[in-house]
């Protein structure tokens, strides 16, 4: 057993004064780190891969609001329609139109939010500006056909760096992004309001800079070997 209490505390500390919310990244760990961090009180896990996830979920409390938080593909979404409460990382119109049909077959609403590519890296999944305005032109167009999601806001991840100002910066922009999007395209909704960046190395800068929502596995659960 692996999860580290302290950290878990000090998490929540930081972002009480800020009413953000813990994914607690679960990726890779076992059923028991899961279920301790889960009788410390933690309710929200995000996991990776769609396989993983389905075994996962019926061996723990009902009561998990589970979080998709890896690239999801199409043909997939069936395995875990069923239960999950959000997925973070949703980058086209035609998975936006599967995860509302199968979110259908089981009369439910799934949250999504939308990835936006924020680092400088290359090899980061999302969608660029131009990308995502197209999505959200699809969709507001076509409204009234998916009544089984509902865009709860952005996504994002910064670039793997330890400089700060390049950070801030890029989770600054996101932030911006996010308040124009509101907007024009959610004036009359309100749940589009979350903003999920910042990860084990970053949450504190992600959280200054407007975070609602951030994603943190090895600070919790110890590294990823
Ligand atoms: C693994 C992962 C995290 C958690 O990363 P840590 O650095 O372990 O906190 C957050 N977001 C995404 C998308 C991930 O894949």
């Amino acid at each position: 057993m692996a999860i580290n209490l302290s950290a878990f505390e000090q998490v929540k500390a930081a972002l009480a004064p800020f009413q953000a919310k813990l994914v607690a990244v679960s990726k890779i760990k076992p059923v028991a780190d899961i279920q301790a961090l889960y009788d410390a009180g933690q309710r929200i896990f995000g996991e990776n891969y769609v396989q993983e996830l389905a075994d996962k979920q019926p061996r723990l409390p009902a009561d998990i609001a589970w979080h998709f938080i890896g690239h999801l593909q199409s043909n997939k979404v069936k395995y875990i329609a069923p239960f999950v409460d959000t997925i973070h990382a949703v980058d086209s119109i035609k998975l936006l139109q599967e995860i509302n049909k199968q979110a259908g077959k089981h009369q439910r609403v799934i949250h999504c939010l939308l990835q936006v590519y924020i680092a400088a890296e290359e090899t980061k999944f999302g969608m660029d500006e131009q990308e995502l305005l197209q999505l959200l032109d699809a969709w507001k167009a076509a409204e009234n056909t998916f009544p089984h999601i509902r865009i709860a806001g952005l996504m994002g991840m910064a670039t793997n760096t330890d400089n700060e100002t390049q950070i801030r910066k890029e989770f600054h922009h996101l932030k911006a992004l996010h308040t124009s999007i509101k907007e024009t395209y959610f004036r009359e909704h309100d749940y589009f309001k979350e903003l999920s960046v910042g990860m084990s190395g970053d949450y504190l800068l992600a959280l200054q800079e407007g975070s609602t929502m951030v994603r943190i596995g090895s600070l919790l659960f110890g590294a990823r070997l």
